[in-house]
């Protein structure tokens, strides 16, 4: 069976980020909680959480007991000219967990369009007031992702190259430290009249390869791009609920963005959804009598009631009293693992953002042995049941909150055992 299905599926289908001549993918049956089964009754831990999405774990029985009552009662309504119930809750309570100044929730389909609608909302903002402000700064190695405003926002490469030419200019800024502060800030003041806008991953920038800033640095940024009329879009896309260790990048903030991105965690990796959301200030530029004021922006499947049905039950679950523990636990659990990193030769930079470890790992100083380490080493947990997916030699975890802690233990020794295994590579 899953011999037949590997080839079925190549004879049909075109997956992402994938060379299809030299990759292999893999059949699952099914999921259940950290856990996914192959047609050979092969259990693998889902360690990258299905890339970023499945805060909860695999079929989740009370999410499919949301998503079932809301597909019988209503499964589909056009959101303009419509609303419903499930969409009126979401946002309510998800705006009693933001930052104050969030006052209003735009729905979209994934995190590159809530991405689109955050661009657009502060380009808007100003071309509805007749202001010329259309530049936009974001972070080197920023991922905001794959449409081409958002494409555009991120650091460009040889993912990009094939579209360069129709990507727009964007002013790229280092990540802040201590150091860099007044470059940053010079190079931001040479341009303050123009930007429209400040896109950033807060505190983690993920497929750069977990690369970690401090919250304090990007406090000090955000508020001097606040005193600068700059608005500020937060991507909390990847790092949005309870990533951090806390509900959203946010809470490590002493800044309120303007503007808030949300997909991946968003409906516990149940179904695509993404959301905007912004201040009052924002929206209050696009309410007036004319229509050509309004955002023009939607799509055919925005605000869907089994998206926020299933955004609303995600949110019933990270916010009970067991996840909140399993996540206190585990985020100490990272920590204690990155004591024992750090002890070892072959590893470097070992570093922790609440449930996110990172580290990189030398098996050989050789660049060009830089591919085939990334997929040496995938093969190698794979083959111990444990399913990661390292970015060049950046091996992260990315667990679901429902780990235990029995797994989670068992995942490091794996670790230790692979790295190793492959420092006898040199
Ligand atoms: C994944 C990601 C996106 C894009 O989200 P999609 O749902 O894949 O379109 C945007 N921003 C960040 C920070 C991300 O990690």
């Amino acid at each position: 069976m899953q011999q037949q299905l590997i080839e079925r599926d190549q004879a049909v289908n075109w997956h992402p980020y994938s060379q299809m001549k030299t990759s292999l993918h893999l059949p699952i049956e099914r999921g259940d909680g950290a856990y996914l089964f192959d047609y050979n009754g092969q259990r693998y831990l889902d360690m990258v959480s299905s890339w970023w999405v499945s805060i909860h774990g695999h079929a989740n029985p009370y999410i499919a007991e949301r998503l079932y009552k809301q597909l019988l009662t209503l499964e589909q309504v056009i959101f303009a000219g419509f609303t419903h119930e499930p969409a009126i809750q979401l946002s309510e309570r998800l705006l009693a967990l933001l930052p104050k100044n969030q006052q209003k929730v735009f729905y979209t389909d994934n995190g590159s369009t809530a991405v689109e609608v955050a661009l657009k909302m502060c380009l808007q903002f100003h071309f509805n007031h007749g202001v010329n402000r259309k530049k936009i700064l974001a972070f080197k190695q920023a991922y905001h992702g794959d449409t081409f405003g958002a494409m555009s926002v991120s650091e460009r490469g040889v993912w990009t190259a094939p579209f360069s030419d129709k990507l727009f200019e964007v002013i790229f800024i280092d990540t802040p430290t201590a150091e860099n502060m007044d470059a940053i800030r010079h190079i931001i003041k040479t341009h303050e009249k123009e930007i429209a806008c400040f896109i950033y991953e807060p505190l983690i920038q993920g497929a750069a390869g977990m690369l970690m800033h401090e919250a304090d640095h990007l406090s000090a940024l955000m508020a001097y791009c606040k005193g600068l009329g700059i608005f500020l879009i937060q991507d909390e896309v990847f790092v949005g609920f309870g990533r951090t260790g806390k509900l959203f990048a946010a809470d490590h903030l002493t800044e309120e963005p303007d503007v808030m991105c949300f997909s991946k965690g968003l409906t516990g990796g149940t179904m695509a959804m993404g959301i905007t959301t912004c201040t009052n200030e924002l929206y209050q530029a696009f309410y007036a009598e004319e229509k050509k004021k309004a955002l023009f922006h939607g799509h055919s499947f925005t605000a869907s009631p089994i998206g926020c049905t299933a955004a609303l039950a995600s949110l019933d679950l990270l916010l009970a009293e067991n996840t909140q523990h399993n996540l206190e636990r585990i985020c100490a659990q990272q920590l204690s693992f990155k004591t024992v990193l750090q002890e070892m030769k072959m590893v470097k930079n070992v570093r922790v953002t609440g449930t996110i470890l990172a580290f990189e790992c030398s098996i050989s100083e050789k660049s060009d042995y830089f591919h085939a380490q990334q997929e040496y080493l995938y093969q190698a947990f794979l083959n111990k049941g444990i399913l990661m997916r390292p970015l060049g030699n950046t091996i992260y975890l990315v667990p679901p909150y429902c780990i235990s802690e029995e797994d989670l233990n068992h995942v490091y020794d794996v670790i230790l055992e692979v790295i190793q295994d492959s420092s006898l590579l040199n």
